[in-house]
């Protein structure tokens, strides 16, 4: 049976998506990225490898901050997986996150899910350590990424040690007042 391309597109190569691939992003090798751009209606997945490596680079870039405090509307997942399967719940790693307008800090070691209900502050997300490869996942229940920064959460020496405003600027909460009401 003659083999045809018409579904080719729904099988996404990280070779063909990135055309810088194998060059890692700041902690490993890109998986895929997906969103509302590629598929209609399709939520937002991005995985991506932790690994030993790169993990230098990784916390000079963190400077002890990571991705720092942010609110999403949509709620969002991120999936920490191990990848040794004859001991799956050994993440491999050390990550923190923080959650609600306290900033209550988790460590987490083993292999887990994140789940981050729309509004909850979260951040300083970070990668502490890598000893084995293990996958970041993240989702957003949305075809397009909204987020805005909770400078408000942070301290003026926090703000200042972000390595990039840019990769953390406010998507998709410009006209929202609502917003501006509950954080300034
Ligand atoms: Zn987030």
């Amino acid at each position: 049976m003659e083999k045809g391309h018409k579904y080719d597109r729904y099988v996404v190569d990280i070779t063909t998506q990135y055309p810088g691939y194998p060059e890692p992003s700041h902690h490993g090798a890109w998986i895929a990225k997906v969103n509302g751009d590629n598929f209609r209606n399709c939520n937002e997945y991005l995985p991506h490898w932790v690994v030993p490596e790169t993990m230098e680079h990784t916390l000079e870039l963190q400077n002890g901050v990571g991705h720092p405090p942010h609110v999403h509307k949509e709620n969002e997942l991120i999936f920490l997986i191990g990848s040794d399967p004859y001991h799956p719940e050994e993440l491999g790693g050390v990550c923190t996150m923080s959650f609600g307008e306290e900033m209550e800090e988790h460590i987490i070691t083993r292999t887990s899910l994140i789940y981050i209900p729309a509004g909850l502050p979260h951040g300083f997300y970070q990668v502490l350590s890598c000893e084995k490869p293990f996958i970041f996942f993240r989702v957003h229940q949305s075809p397009h990424l909204t987020t805005r920064a909770r400078k408000d959460l942070m301290t003026q020496d926090q703000i200042e040690r972000v390595w990039s405003w840019e990769n953390f600027r406010d998507i998709g909460f410009e006209e929202e007042e609502y917003w501006d009401s509950k954080i300034d």
